[in-house]
């Protein structure tokens, strides 16, 4: 009985950086495309380049792609283990006369080069030592994939479609270099073969690669896998997202506190459409998953739209666990938030999550309630004439101790009137005092929040602090 699954994809990133947004979206369609086909996903990480992998990258990608809740079967597949495999494939394809040892010094390649540069063609390894029959001893030498000179090849690329080239343009490319390393497309098609990957599916920017890789697979008698290319997602403004874009890697997103399934859904529609449907639920986005939905161009990255997403999804989160997630996410990014204040924040977050697009948006609500602070630059901005209104408010409600909402509506509309005044000229003074900023909710909403006395208590505070201003 063949108990291999028909479809095997995997995503095989690179730790040497925090995880892309881009190569987040290829991982949620690796992931989802293998779920709907009810096959494998496998987790590669490619770590051949010593000098830049680092361990703490390998660790972010793992955490984060479980933040985003994208699992992968198996353990992940660490390719530095693999490298003698590698070698053994140039090894083979040197024997069989797929590939030759090239004796180039870099200063020769450099020469070359510039004569390309000055005849303004576009460089690629003149082939010299493609021909040199006698073996040279002594001398260093890398090996060089002997691709084919001339027809063409077509990629049946199940996204772009049919992408054609001539194979003189694909270059006699290194595939061990001078110290015995694999290089990376070696290494890779290698590894795609020995995981039994079906469907590649990545970025538009390895399709070049594609048509070295396939001449490999080609060379070693391997069944070619399918490959789908995505288009890359663009800025805003339209250019190639690159790492000093703000918004560039997943972690830029959790830090401004958007929810991994928004993240998840805003990626899954960034470059692939279903009808016109725009939110979609995990076992939704697996059931209608395609590969010939995904857009043949560009995407731009949209803020507002990641915004609208995730406050559709703080919205239809459950309080216990929001809560939950804001506690978790002030304390990796703000600070932490006290146990005694939990309660208070849950019971209130109906109106604290109220238009909040983000995480941090509700912590900014609710910071009143846990991290109270009225600072200098907040007390100028109240003007005097308005101190004698709120010490008109604080006897009354002390007097009368009630802060219930058709108490102070009543009593606010008595000064508004009387007094000839907005109703902002005292809700603006009273939220900074009672928060320590101007914005925030609803005046009603924060006196049920902090209750009677912690009411009172800052209103106090907030006196005596001007007090001692005025005698120093
Ligand atoms: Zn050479």
């Amino acid at each position: 009985m063949n108990t291999i699954p028909k479809v095997i994809t995997r995503f095989a990133p690179s730790p040497t950086g925090n995880l892309h947004i881009g190569g987040a979206r290829t991982a949620l369609f690796n992931w989802l495309f293998s779920k709907n086909q009810k096959g494998k996903f496998l987790l590669r990480i490619e770590d051949t380049d010593v000098q830049r992998s680092k361990n703490e990258y390998y660790e972010q990608i793992i955490s984060t792609l479980k933040w985003l809740e994208i699992n992968w079967d198996e353990e992940p597949y660490i390719q530095s283990k693999n490298v003698e495999s590698h070698i053994n494939v140039a090894n083979i394809l040197l024997k069989n006369g797929h590939a030759y040892k090239c004796y180039c010094t870099e200063k020769e390649l450099e020469e070359e080069k510039k004569l390309y540069l000055e005849k303004k063609i576009p460089y690629t390894y003149s082939k010299k030592c493609r021909n040199i029959l006698e073996e040279v001893s002594n001398k260093p030498f890398v090996l060089r994939f002997k691709s084919k000179l001339d027809g063409k090849t077509t990629l049946k690329d199940l996204v772009q479609g049919n992408v054609v080239i001539n194979n003189s343009t694909i270059e006699d490319f290194v595939i061990l270099r001078k110290d015995n390393k694999p290089t990376y497309n070696l290494s890779a098609a290698v590894d795609d073969y020995q995981m039994k990957i079906s469907h590649v599916i990545r970025g538009d920017d390895h399709k070049i690669n594609a048509f070295k890789q396939i001449q490999i697979f080609e060379s070693m008698e391997w069944k070619i896998p399918e490959y789908a290319h995505i288009p890359l997602i663009h800025s805003k403004e339209g250019k190639k997202l690159s790492k000093r874009d703000d918004a560039s890697t997943v972690e830029d997103y959790k830090k401004i506190g958007i929810l991994p399934e928004a993240l998840r859904n805003y990626l899954l529609r960034l470059g692939w459409s279903y009808k016109d449907k725009e939110i979609f639920s995990e076992e939704e986005s697996i059931e209608f998953f395609n590969l010939k939905n995904i857009g043949k161009s560009p995407s731009k990255l949209d803020f507002d739209r990641i915004k609208s997403i995730n406050e559709f999804y703080i919205k239809s989160t459950n309080d216990e666990i929001l809560l939950e997630k804001l506690i978790h996410y002030s304390e990796l990014y703000k600070e932490k938030i006290p146990k005694q204040f939990h309660e208070i924040i849950k019971i209130n977050l109906s109106f604290l999550k109220n238009k909040s697009k983000s995480l941090e948006d509700i912590y900014n609500n609710s910071k009143y309630i846990f991290s109270y602070e009225v600072k200098e630059d907040q007390m100028q901005k109240i003007e005097k004439s308005k101190l004698t209104i709120i010490k008109h408010i604080y006897s009354l409600i002390k007097k009368d101790k009630d802060i219930s909402k058709d108490y102070l509506k009543n009593i606010f509309d008595k000064i508004i009137e009387t007094e000839k005044i907005n109703f902002k000229d005292l809700g603006q003074p009273l939220r900074i005092i009672l928060t320590g900023s101007e914005y925030g909710p609803a005046i009603y909403d924060i006196a049920s929040s902090l209750g009677l006395n912690e009411f009172l208590n800052r209103i106090e505070l907030f006196f005596s602090k001007i007090d001692k201003n005025i005698k120093n």
